[in-house]
């Protein structure tokens, strides 16, 4: 089977806008208002050749605190399991959020190995988000801009290990 990467994160980090660049079609909507991917989206994705599975999670994504336990967080907590990599975005910048830092807390209780990605970095407008960033925990951030397609390099070079 092919390797699985889950793209994680806050509601606007740009998981669906990702999504869309690696699999190379407009399969994620794409939209300001927080919570507008409703369920898991899969496809396969290429990196400078690298070939996997890639899975545009939602859950985190409800503004509803009361649904948060509920079945799309389940379903974004299934996806890490069973993944060979997260791709955990932030938006570089918004900075470091105190749900960045919950989201942080649960990955680094889970086996799955975690790349860390500051986006909207286009422009260098996220070195700031990007060095705050390493606070969270994981190995080098990475900045990347999923809607300007920079960084891509990079991603690849932190994801390589893992698939
Ligand atoms: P999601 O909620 O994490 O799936 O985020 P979306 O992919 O829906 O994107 C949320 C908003 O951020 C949209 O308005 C995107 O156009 C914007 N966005 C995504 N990636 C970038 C980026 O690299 N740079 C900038 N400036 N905006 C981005
Ligand atoms: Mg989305």
């Amino acid at each position: 089977a092919k390797p699985t990467v889950a793209i994680v994160g806050r509601p606007n980090v740009g998981k669906s806008t990702l999504f869309n660049r690696l699999v190379g079609k407009k399969l994620a909507l794409v939209d300001d208002r927080p919570g507008v991917t409703r369920d898991r989206r899969e496809g396969d994705a290429d990196l400078l050749g690298l070939q996997f599975r890639v899975i545009d999670t939602a859950g985190y994504e409800d503004e509803d605190p009361d649904t948060l336990p509920g079945r799309m967080r389940a379903q974004t907590m299934a996806a890490v399991r069973e993944a060979d990599a997260a791709l955990f975005l932030i938006d570089g910048r918004a900075g470091v959020t105190p749900l960045d830092e919950e989201i942080a807390r649960w990955l680094r209780s889970e086996d799955t190995p975690v790349v860390l990605a500051a986006n909207k970095a286009e422009g260098r407008a996220a070195e700031s988000g990007l060095l705050e960033s390493y606070a969270l925990g994981f190995d080098e951030p990475i900045a990347i801009s999923a809607e300007h397609g920079e960084g891509i390099a990079d991603l690849f070079q932190s994801l390589l290990p893992y698939l």
